[in-house]
């Protein structure tokens, strides 16, 4: 399945990562609560049809993408599993949904009224509301009653599921995600009936928050690939995870600068002894973005820092000796006994572990093991 790849540079995705994750969180919530694998933005950047057949392998039953086009691509090579979109579709997609038995989000009257007119086949749709993150979602009883009522006055359409999502349920504060798993339940006491599947917990609420917000399902992101939501999650967590995603290349050109000679574009590395500089096919284009320059990565088992102005397809780094062209570097992952973790690369430019493996870009082959 991984078609021949000329340029070293690589994402490694360890399925057996991801199906360990899922397994230790089946473990970990009551057993009749289904497991939604959340594979949008293509798994994280981990690859979504193989990262799914992973998850569904060691006990997902659902799973859940962001836009339309994220589900097609994964009906096309899972015919049968449950698929929802947890973001807006158009009603135009409506019938398209109906057609491939995707699961869609509503949280408009308006929207089911026009949708009901191109669409005549059955059709499974789950109510999002906004408790509190100000996002996507009915704000009152109000407006959920009459989407219910809307939804079931249309002999096609089939409420399927009820969901909200978090704001801060990985943070230590306690507050605001008390207020919203309130608000949630006075949502769920105005309907008339409970569909199938009640839903609210992402990865941080399924493993350190009250059981009971579990409800029918849990949707599982992040730590599904093995990262913690956030450094307190990481303090609290009920197992250990393990990480699926690495990034490793090789050096394809070395060279020994003298003192006062730089590197890259705008020559903002000077060397001040003579230097070996190693050069790295990953860049920017890769999502190797400018920001990450000076961040460690790993050659023969240590840490070396990449210098100067990270270019669009290359970057170069400060070796402590001529290594050989061909000699392996990894950016993200273990050698010998040093590890960069994603959430190292995360903190060197100030952002999020999620982030990290999303805006590595389609370039970059992912190989499966
Ligand atoms: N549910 C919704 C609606 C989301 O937007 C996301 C991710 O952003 C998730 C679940 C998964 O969250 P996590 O990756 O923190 O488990």
């Amino acid at each position: 399945r991984n078609n021949k790849h000329f340029r070293p540079t690589k994402a490694i995705i360890d399925l057996d990562a991801i199906k360990y994750n899922v397994l230790q969180l089946k473990k970990h919530i009551h057993p009749n609560v289904k497991i939604i694998a959340v594979v949008k933005a293509n798994a994280y950047g981990h690859g979504d049809v193989e990262v799914a057949k992973a998850a569904l392998e060691a006990g997902a039953s659902m799973l859940a993408v962001a836009t339309p086009e994220e589900a097609l691509h994964v009906r096309k090579h899972l015919p049968t599993v449950d698929i929802l979109v947890l973001g807006y579709s158009p009603v135009s997609f409506a019938e398209y949904a109906a057609n491939e038995n995707i699961t869609l989000t509503v949280y408009s009257s308006d929207w089911v009224e026009e949708a009901k007119k191109s669409c005549n086949k059955p059709l499974k749709l789950h109510i999002k509301v906004d408790t509190g993150m100000h996002r996507i979602g009915v704000t009152s009883e109000k407006e959920l009653r009459s989407l219910y009522e809307k939804i079931q006055s249309a002999e096609q359409f089939i409420l399927d599921g009820i969901f909200t999502h978090f704001a801060t349920a990985d943070e230590e504060d306690d507050s605001y995600f008390q207020k919203q798993a309130n608000r949630f339940e006075q949502f769920l006491k105005a309907l008339p009936e409970k569909p199938r599947l009640v839903h609210v917990a992402n990865t941080a609420t399924a493993l350190i928050k009250d059981a009971r917000l579990q409800y029918d399902a849990v949707r599982f992101g992040i730590s599904m690939y093995g990262l913690a939501p956030s450094e307190f999650v990481k303090s609290k967590l009920p197992y250990p995870l393990k990480p699926a995603f690495s990034l490793e290349t090789e050096l394809v050109a070395v060279k020994q600068i003298g003192p006062g000679e730089s590197v890259g574009y705008g020559a903002t590395f000077t060397a001040e002894q003579p230097t070996y500089i190693g050069t790295l096919p990953i860049g920017y284009a890769d999502g190797l973005i400018r920001k990450y320059s000076g961040q460690d990565v790993l050659i023969d088992g240590k840490r070396v820092p990449i210098v100067g102005r990270i270019c669009m397809d290359q970057c170069m780094i400060a070796l402590p000796a001529a290594y050989n062209i061909g000699e392996k570097v990894v950016l993200i992952g273990k050698q010998k006994n040093e590890e960069i973790t994603i959430d190292e690369w995360a903190a060197k430019v100030d952002t999020i572990n999620y982030e990290v493996p999303c805006i590595i870009t389609s370039r970059v082959p992912r190989i499966y093991y």
